[in-house]
């Protein structure tokens, strides 16, 4: 694949004037927090299918789970889940960390080690956007190294466990119908041993607490808060993968369990944020022409000064890229190979600080204006930095892609 398609072309195209009709105009209610994205997020699922598309994606993994194993997988159908993400993140990349975690993130973990009872009773509202999905993992005290900090617990008490902790940064937190809270299970073993297990929670369960959302850098149209449990009891029903998670969930070194459903989840979101850098980059790069086309200085406009070109140039080399890394993605989930989490980690890392230098350097051409709000790289600026921050720092993958090569993995 060397570039999209001419159909996939006319649905970025269709997607473009979509969002300019229904997301730009809401633009500063989404930056202030005042209007929730789960809406217009849920009218862009029904416009372009999307949520047939998640059907259709929620039964084919049913289907794969009764044994018909691993599949080809259309380019159109990734190009579908992809091109949504760019489109969206050129104007509004916000929308996209909160659909991504709530359609992506959240029903992932409960399809990967969920029984089919729980897949049915919430991955698919989950998928389809009717319901939204958080998935939390991070705590005040532990972050890159999420399960070595943990401190949230369940304890088994006869038939139910008791849940406790508190988690923060969690997307989708505020207004989350559906939480997967992931803990350490209580038994009395060296931290280290105890299993890592996931629990799917319901908004107003008895000793759950969603904070509001918390005040931040950018991002805003992605709501963002904290989640307090006290004394949560739930029953194995809750737990997924039930009882065999139990023994799943345990080996501290070993990617096992709860650790391989937390790192699954990782794998696939890091993935996707390189189609979130693509939207962010393809946004600077044409609002940066297009300025140093029209803004004059020293009586000429200042695209034609060298070291405004370079910038340029680069931004242009960052574009091809990244393009060229979902081109990579793309190709690799057609032909049946999956991309490796070394590959994941490479195309997050790239990606991020890809958008990052970028959006620093479309602020740069703007000069004064880029810093004025005003102008909207300076919002995409804001929106960029934190790619390089969630879904694994720019140094844990940096630690995990030399680590898989040093074991020659
Ligand atoms: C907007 C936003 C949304 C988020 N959404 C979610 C969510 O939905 N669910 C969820 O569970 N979490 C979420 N997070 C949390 C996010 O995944 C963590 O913030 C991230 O993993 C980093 O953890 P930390 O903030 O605790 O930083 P720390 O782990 O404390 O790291 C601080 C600094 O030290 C560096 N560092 C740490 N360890 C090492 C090391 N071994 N070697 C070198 N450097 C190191 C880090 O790279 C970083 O630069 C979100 C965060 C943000 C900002």
């Amino acid at each position: 694949m060397i570039d999209w398609s001419d159909e996939q072309q006319m649905m970025r195209e269709l997607l473009r004037k979509f969002v300019l009709a229904e997301i730009q105009p809401h633009r500063e209610e989404l930056e202030s927090g005042e209007l929730p994205p789960y809406d217009l997020l849920r009218k862009l699922y029904v416009t372009f299918g999307l949520d047939e598309i998640a059907e259709e994606r929620f039964r084919g993994s049913l289907e794969r789970d009764q044994g018909s194993g691993g599949r080809r997988r259309d380019p159109q159908e990734i190009a579908m889940v992809l091109l949504p993400i760019i489109e969206l993140s050129r104007s509004a990349p916000g929308m996209v960390t909160a659909m991504g975690v709530s359609a992506n993130v959240t029903p992932g973990a409960i399809l990967k080690s969920g029984t089919p009872e729980q897949k049915r009773r919430w991955a698919l509202d989950l998928m389809t956007l009717r319901k939204v999905g958080a998935w939390a993992i991070t705590e005040p005290g532990s972050g890159s190294d999420a399960f070595g900090g943990m401190r949230a617990t369940a304890r088994r008490d006869g038939d139910e466990f008791v849940l406790n902790g508190s988690k923060t940064f969690i997307t989708n937190g505020p207004y989350a119908d559906t939480i997967v809270f992931v803990c350490k299970v209580d038994t009395g073993a060296d931290d280290q041993r105890r299993p890592i297990v996931s629990f799917v929670l319901d908004r107003g369960m008895q000793g759950l607490l969603q904070t509001g959302p918390l005040r931040k850098m950018g991002m805003h149209s992605s709501p963002t808060g904290e989640l307090f449990l006290s004394d949560v009891r739930v029953g194995m029903d809750r737990l997924l993968g039930e009882e065999a998670a139990l023994s799943a969930g345990l080996g501290p070194r070993e990617a096992t369990g709860g650790r391989k459903s937390a790192r699954g989840a990782f794998a696939s979101e890091r993935a996707s944020i390189a189609a979130t850098a693509l939207g962010i980059i393809e946004r600077c790069l044409e609002l940066s022409v297009a300025y140093a086309k029209t803004r004059v200085q020293f009586g000429k406009p200042i695209g034609e000064f060298q070291l405004i070109q370079d910038k340029l140039a680069r931004m242009e080399v960052a574009r091809l890229n990244v393009q060229n890394l979902l081109f990579f993605y793309i190709e690799s989930l057609t032909s049946g190979r999956s991309v490796t989490f070394r590959e994941a980690s490479a195309m997050k890392l790239y990606s991020a600080r890809a958008a990052m230098e970028v959006a620093l350097e479309a602020v740069q051409v703007h000069g004064g204006n880029g810093y004025m709000s005003e102008y909207f790289v300076e919002q995409l600026a804001r929106d960029a930095k934190v790619l390089q921050i969630y879904a694994g720092s720019d140094e844990m993958q940096i630690r995990g892609i030399a680590k898989s090569l040093l074991r020659g993995e």
